[in-house]
């Protein structure tokens, strides 16, 4: 059988521990047989990135702009117990929040839905993405323990000198103080970045904040989303038969619980950080979800939503068979391959991706799964597999699908 070719190579960047070797069975297994892969290869594992002070992470994310594609494993962010085992120069930040900052972009994470796993909420039918703007707020904010009586004003001196300030409280006694920002750059990309994607899914976007309280701060928000969407949106939305949809985020909230789902939810930093574990918990698992940076200029990272699985590696070490779900990591290599076959107009990588995702559901769906599904699977008979097994039966429909 002819190989699928590729034009551009896709930016490969590598990670660690469980999910490092789930990695390289995907691609021997699933992805190498059949596609003439074209990669830059990064490697992005925590000894590497030590080797070469981090510069690997930035020139990962700067390969990632000048190619547009890049699929992402996922790697440890070293705390205090990872420098020493791994004899770190440095605790080096997280690789994600490296990328994040040179591509700037909006995180969207969504579900995979099968049918032995159904949504503790019984209404919801279809997917709900989150997209959060990883972005300012309460994660970047400066804080004060008022410990006695007095006044908090908040002040502003611009450029040239000039003051603004705004009594905040007369505290009487003992108390607590927060400052927060945002930039409107950052809110304009985030706010296209979700037009873009809602565009792409041909899904529609509900945005939720709290304007009504929040008149300036949150006001900004719901204000820039609006521009951008009159101005530059509005025809597009309305030719893709997709709808913008603005409320309260409590007002949101009650909405999305009460909805089939099928729609993709911007969240503010704050709200998207509690809203995506509220989401994916009753969706199942983290290890069923997708995940994809998009930043406003068209470049796109897939990955996978969950950690490095340490506790398996372990047991990997030890040659104990591990029974470690590789779906959210070959959905970053789906989700990858089918962008850049899009970007290149090549419709049979992009069928071979839409394929090789269908063979996963159809295993799940006849019940072969991982430990961890297995646990939450209803209405079918399970077989629990360890990660070889699951690959190889995954393998199986896949060729027959591609025969077919
Ligand atoms: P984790 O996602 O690796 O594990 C959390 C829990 O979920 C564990 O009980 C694990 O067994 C289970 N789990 C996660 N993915 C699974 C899978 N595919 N199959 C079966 N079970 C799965 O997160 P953690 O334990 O908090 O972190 C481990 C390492 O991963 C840390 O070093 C952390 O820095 C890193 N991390 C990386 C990313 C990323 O690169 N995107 C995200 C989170 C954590």
């Amino acid at each position: 059988m002819e190989k699928i070719q590729m034009k551009t190579p896709l930016v490969e960047m590598d990670g660690d521990e469980m999910t490092r070797i789930l990695w390289k069975m995907i691609k021997d297994e699933l992805i190498l047989p059949y596609v003439d892969l074209k990669t830059e290869y990064y490697d992005l594992g925590l000894k590497h990135r030590d080797e070469t002070n981090d510069q690997v992470t930035i020139d990962a994310a700067n390969a990632n702009k000048k190619y547009g594609v890049s699929v992402k494993c996922a790697t440890i962010t070293p705390n205090a117990q990872r420098v020493e085992e791994y004899n770190l120069h440095q605790m080096w930040k997280s690789p994600n929040g490296t990328i994040r900052a040179i591509l700037d972009g909006t995180v969207f994470r969504a579900p995979i839905m099968i049918d032995p796993i159904q949504p503790v909420v019984r209404n919801w039918k279809k997917p709900i993405t989150i997209a959060r703007h990883a972005y300012g707020d309460v994660y970047r904010d400066q804080e004060i323990r008022v410990s006695k009586p007095g006044t908090a004003t908040l002040k502003f001196t611009d450029e040239d000198g000039r003051t603004t300030e705004e009594k905040i409280f007369d505290f009487e006694g003992k108390g607590v103080l927060q400052g927060l920002y945002n930039k409107d750059d950052s809110i304009q990309s985030f706010a296209r970045s979700c037009f873009n994607y809602a565009l792409d899914a041909k899904q529609d976007l509900w945005f939720g904040a709290k304007d009504t309280i929040s008149k300036k701060y949150d006001h900004t928000f719901k204000d820039i989303f609006q521009e951008i969407y009159d101005q530059e949106y509005k025809d597009k939305f309305e030719a893709a038969g997709i709808t913008y949809f603005y409320s309260l985020i409590d007002d949101i909230v009650a909405r999305v619980i009460r909805s089939e789902g099928g729609m993709i939810w911007a969240c503010k930093n704050y709200d998207g950080d509690v809203m995506s574990d509220m989401v994916s918990t009753a969706f199942g698992s983290l290890a069923m979800m997708t995940s994809v940076l998009v930043s406003p200029d068209g470049n796109y990272e897939y990955e996978a939503a969950h950690g490095t699985v340490t506790r398996h590696y372990y047991k990997y070490l030890k040659g104990e068979k591990t029974s470690t779900n590789p779906i959210a990591t070959i959905f970053a290599w789906t989700g990858a391959l089918a962008k850049r076959g899009e970007k290149d107009g090549l419709e049979d990588l992009q069928t071979f991706a839409h394929t090789l995702e269908q063979a996963c559901l159809d295993t799940l769906n006849a019940g072969i799964m991982t430990k961890d599904l297995c646990a939450l699977a209803q209405g079918v008979e399970t077989k629990q597999v360890d990660s070889e097994q699951f690959i190889q039966a995954i393998k199986q429909q896949l060729e027959k699908l591609m025969a077919a």
